[in-house]
């Protein structure tokens, strides 16, 4: 009598960050979304399961984790491209938000998230601005729901009544206590939801007061949230700090207790050395952006050198009005090209490296490193197959080298995520690809023909 399961994946070759190449033909037992075991064929003489997939030696690894994007941008890819900071963000953020709508949201979502499972991504934080109306992120998280991709919505909150250099109030302004109960209503409904997160997402230095943040320091500390920001993208951080405080942005985040939660960082370029001391004694984790760092020309995150301190650090994409794409591969080619260009040293920052910013690390920055990010039993079934057979990857030796420098999305060849195929041969499994594409691009063209005027 065999033991039955939900889904056998056999002849797979596993990879991840820790066991670096398991064995060449194991067999891997999904159940209840999660990996219950993993060994080699004569485990086949004992299970059964529901389905059993072929991986026919493709590679199986952990799904890559984005810890920074902004879903509803994908509706801004492509605009105010060429310009300067101030007019690229008149030209697509501030242009577009105005007019968004809930259609609109969840178009974006779905979208950003399609690019995102495609090219192997299996778990996302969507950074959710403050929008004009509270109940947006609703949507986001309906297409968390709808797609199958493992999300965490980041809260944004901006409780400034004046952006500095602005004279009216912010469209999206809400009070820290304003926000933090739109988070206990949106954690309610998704309460118990096998594949959603929440985490708060406090803007950046200059969008908050002290009294918001040290609001929002308690609450992530009472529920055990993950806090992320927006630090030292630019020097406007620290011109801002300096001024308001008469102290460093990372010196005003410690005086309200915000780098005592689980703090992860998003950019950090302009670290000066008591940052770096910060960043070490208070375990703060980076989400390194270098395609929107690189387009915006922000500066290059000095990443290596966070490495050195033991500092963890994930990949993100940012959103795609910086970005204009959702594709982590690219992310981790480009990052690691940035740090060998920066460094003037062709091996600052290894393929193998990138690789466990993009999966175990990144499951540490967003504190869910008990669950995803390694191919082990007991973790989450959040698997990737890859596919090597293909022109721009033939020949391979080095299968993390290939899939850095020389992949994308045409070599991922399925998408598990909490023990179901949610992408398989090309085709989404749970929705029409093209209907949605369609819908977006309609309502998409509306919008900027309304934001137009
Ligand atoms: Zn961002």
């Amino acid at each position: 009598m065999k033991n039955k399961f939900d889904i056998i994946i056999k002849n797979a070759k596993i990879v991840d960050a820790n066991t670096h190449l398991l064995s060449d033909d194991s067999v891997i037992i999904v159940d209840k979304g999660v990996i219950q075991k993993i060994g080699n064929k004569e485990l086949l003489e004992t299970s059964d399961a529901t389905r059993i997939w072929d991986a026919e030696s493709k590679l199986i690894l952990p799904g890559f984790i984005n810890t920074h994007c902004h879903l509803f941008q994908t509706f801004m890819r492509g605009l105010g491209k060429d310009l300067t900071f101030i007019k690229w963000m008149n030209n697509s953020v501030r242009l577009m938000m105005p007019n968004l709508d809930e259609e609109a949201i969840y178009l974006a979502a779905m979208v950003g998230c399609m690019e995102s499972i495609k090219s192997g991504n299996t778990t996302l934080v969507d950074f959710m601005y403050a929008h004009v109306k509270p109940h947006y992120a609703d949507y986001v998280l309906k297409a968390f729901d709808d797609c199958g991709i493992r999300g965490v919505l980041a809260r944004g909150m901006t409780d400034v009544d004046r952006l500095p250099g602005s004279p009216v109030k912010p469209a999206s302004y809400a009070t820290a206590a304003d926000s933090l109960a739109e988070v206990d209503r949106s954690r309610a409904m998704y309460k118990d939801h096998p594949r959603i997160n929440f985490a708060l997402a406090p803007s950046v230095i200059w969008g908050m007061t002290t009294d918001g943040l040290i609001e929002i320091a308690a609450y992530a500390g009472k529920n055990d949230m993950v806090v992320t920001m927006h630090i030292l993208e630019t020097v406007d951080d620290d011109q801002f700090s300096l001024e308001k405080y008469g102290k460093t942005t990372m010196r005003a985040l410690e005086d309200v207790g915000i780098l005592d939660t689980d703090f992860l960082g998003v950019h950090a370029i302009r670290v000066s050395e008591d940052d770096l001391s910060l960043f070490k004694k208070y375990r703060t984790r980076i989400s390194y952006n270098p395609l929107a760092n690189m387009i915006l020309g922000s500066g290059v995150a000095p990443i290596v050198e966070f490495t050195k301190h033991e500092i963890k650090v994930s990949l993100g994409t940012d959103g795609a009005a910086s970005n204009d794409s959702q594709n982590l591969i690219e992310v981790m080619k480009a990052g690691a090209l940035l740090q060998k260009v920066h460094n003037h040293d062709s091996a600052a920052l290894s393929a193998w490296e990138i690789f466990s910013m993009a999966t175990d690390q990144g499951a540490e920055c967003i504190n869910m490193q008990d669950q995803i990010g390694a191919v082990s039993e007991g973790k989450k079934a959040d698997l990737i197959a890859i596919d090597f057979k293909k022109s721009n990857t033939t020949p391979c030796y080095d299968p993390i080298a290939s899939l850095v420098y020389s992949g994308n999305s045409e070599n991922i060849s399925m998408v598990m995520v909490e023990g179901e195929m949610i992408f398989d041969q090309g085709s989404f499994t749970r929705f029409n690809e093209s209907e949605i594409l369609r819908k977006a691009q309609q309502k998409a063209k509306e919008i900027y023909q309304s934001s137009m005027g």
